[in-house]
This record gives structure tokens, sequence and C-alpha cells, in this order.
């Protein structure tokens, strides 16, 4: 899955802008600006709850276009000191889209990094808007001698294509499995994603060490669960995971209660998931879409109504994507969660 997205040479994410009508999938900052720019209120509400230190590294993994951040920017010059303070940077591994992003963020004189170990130890406001579901899982299947692992090889015969194997039963597999999950019945499959769940370990240290918060939205369940969720998307419709590896999209959904768990073992606190509707409600979406609405043409009205509920409905966006906050222990819920 790791080869297939970022694969220097074939990887999905590195030649190629996925994103948009004429791309292959759309995400929530490409629908429209309110998204963006309520992440950018929520994040001066951050800076401010941890004490509106002079210096704030305002982090996006996984920006896509810079559509959001720049959403983001914009909204939080309203508060004009939170706007001097922070620093954007931008953990991304496509040159394709750090062009897009460099060319949407130019006046905020953006810093690159491969992984979050790059930035800078200052206090942390952190984004993930549809990064986690891109990142690797492992796929465990239980078998009548215990777990094994569902791996790909070359299908035999025939022209060369890629087929799913299984490796041998292994006791440290079950390991990776939650207790509540591990009796499970032979032939049920479960994921988990060890990038996703290391990534989050070390947001929640720098959380403890420095300060801040974090959001992390994205498709997903609530509770840890048995179930194949891997799938591959090209031009807005489904696609065979193994065929043509690294022209499609592959996505897993997002197991939140495991990232919850490991940022607690890492000393952060983690608030919600609450759903992405409910939080763009509390805050203030409709007041938002009301004032654009205000300088807005009839069909632009349209639109901005129907964005709204693009990304609110139950049935839509807002319902299927679920929002986590992370901050340091003993912080009370940010904004959006309470
Ligand atoms: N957040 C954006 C884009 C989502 S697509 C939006 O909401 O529109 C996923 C993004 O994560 C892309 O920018 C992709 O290049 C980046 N990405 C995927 N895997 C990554 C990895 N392992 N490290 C850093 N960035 C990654």
């Amino acid at each position: 899955m790791a080869a297939a997205l970022t694969d220097p040479e074939y990887g999905y994410y590195m030649g190629r802008d996925p994103l948009g009508a004429s791309g292959d999938f759309i995400t929530a900052p490409e629908v429209s600006q309110m998204f963006g720019e309520l992440i950018g209120l929520w994040c001066a509400e951050g800076w401010q709850a941890v004490g509106a230190p002079p210096q704030v590294a305002l982090v996006e993994l996984g920006p896509g276009r810079g559509t959001l951040m720049a959403d983001a920017r914009r909204a939080a010059r309203q508060v004009p000191a939170f706007a001097a303070a922070l620093r954007v940077h931008l953990v991304e591994v496509s040159p394709t889209l750090r062009a897009r992003q460099e060319a949407a963020l130019a006046d905020a004189e953006p810093t690159w990094h491969e992984t979050l170990a790059g930035v800078p130890e200052l206090p942390l406001l952190l984004i993930a808007n549809e990064f986690f579901d891109a990142l690797p899982v492992r796929q465990l299947v239980k078998q009548p001698g215990g777990w094994a692992e569902r791996l790909v090889g070359l299908a035999a015969g025939g022209a060369p294509a890629l087929a799913f194997t299984l490796s041998p039963p292994d006791p440290g597999l079950g390991a990776l499995v939650p207790d509540a999950l591990r009796a499970a019945p032979p032939g049920r499959l479960f994921e988990v994603s060890p990038a996703g769940q290391e990534i989050v370990r070390a947001i929640a240290r720098r959380l403890r060490s420095h300060g801040g918060a974090a959001l992390i939205i994205d498709y997903g369940h609530e509770e840890s669960a048995l179930g194949e969720t891997l799938q591959a998307v090209r031009r807005h419709a489904r696609h065979d995971v193994l065929s043509e590896p690294g022209t499609a999209d592959l996505t897993c959904h997002v197991d939140f209660a495991a990232l919850a768990r490991a940022a607690r073992e890492e000393g952060a606190a983690a608030h919600g998931p609450v759903a992405q509707g409910a939080f763009l409600e509390r805050l203030g979406i409709a007041a938002r879409a009301a004032r654009l609405m205000e300088r807005a043409t009839p069909p632009q009205r349209e639109d901005i109504r129907s964005a709204r509920l693009r990304l609110t409905a139950p049935d839509q966006m807002g319902g299927l994507f679920k929002v986590l906050a992370l901050t340091p222990e003993g912080a009370g819920p940010p904004a959006g969660f309470h």
C-alpha cells in the first residue's frame, strides 16, 4: 500500500494531483472554503488556550492542494496576534502536490517536511484531513491455528498479476489485535495501521512537551472492529485494489479507537471522535454560510447551501467523517467537542 501510494517513481500521489471533479476524489476543503475557515478559527482558539505563545507551529499533514491551509490562514487574520505567531509547516511526500501547495500558499512562506520529525519543536497546532486513511495497513486474518497476515504476491501461471496470499499463523500477530477482538472466528479479518499509530504517538509526545492541539478528520469507525475496508478509487469509482497499482487511490477506514489508545499511551488526551457535521455546526458553519450568502448571487447562494449540506448532513460527509482531537493530558475539550 505504501509503495502503491508513495513510491518515488510509480506512487499514486507522487506524479499527479488526484483531487477535484476531473481527478479521482473530492475532499471537504475542496467542497467549500467554509471548512478551512472554521478550522483556522479553531486553531486561533487553540492558540489562545495554550497561552498565546509568540511562536506556534501550524502543521498540516498531507495538505493536498493547500486549500484548507489557505482558507485557515485567511480566517486566522481575524486574530492578528495569532496570524503573526503562526509558522506554517507542511508534511508532504508528493513533489507534484508540494508545487500546488507552494502556489496556493506563497505568502505563508511554508516549510516542507517528509515527516513530522523535521518540524521545529514549538507549541503545535496540527491538522490532518484525509491523511490517515492513506497510511498503509496490515491485514490480519484469523485461521484455525491463530492470526495470519494477508500478503501480496504474484498470481500463479498466466500473465504476471498480483494476488493475495496468507502467511502461516504467527502468535506475534495476535498481539496487534485488541483484546476484545482476538477471539474472532476463523475467516475474519482485522486491519491495523502501525504507521498511523506511530504518527499519533509522535504528535502526542510533542503535545505533552510543548502544548497545543491536533485535529484528525477522516472517515472511519469509532470502535476497533473486524472487517475489510481497504479500497481503491479511480475517477470517482471503485477500482480493483491489485490491478494497475499506482494508478488508483488506496485507502482504509481509520480506526479512531486505535489512534486514541496510541495517543493516551503517550500521555495525551483524546477527545471524540464526533461526527464532522456536529463539529462544524458547533464551530458556527450556519453563521458563516449566512454571512457568505449576504454578498452572493442567487446561484452562488445555492452553491453555499449545497456545500454546507454536503459537509454536514448525516447521510453525507457530515456523518461519514469523524473528528478526533488530541491535547495534552488534563486540558479541557477543545471547541467543537463539548
Ligand atoms: N488534506 C488534503 C489532501 C488529502 S489526500 C485534502 O483534504 O484535500 C492525501 C494527502 O496526503 C496528499 O497530499 C498526499 O500526497 C499526502 N500523503 C499521502 N501519504 C503520505 C505520507 N506517507 N506522508 C506524507 N504525505 C502523504
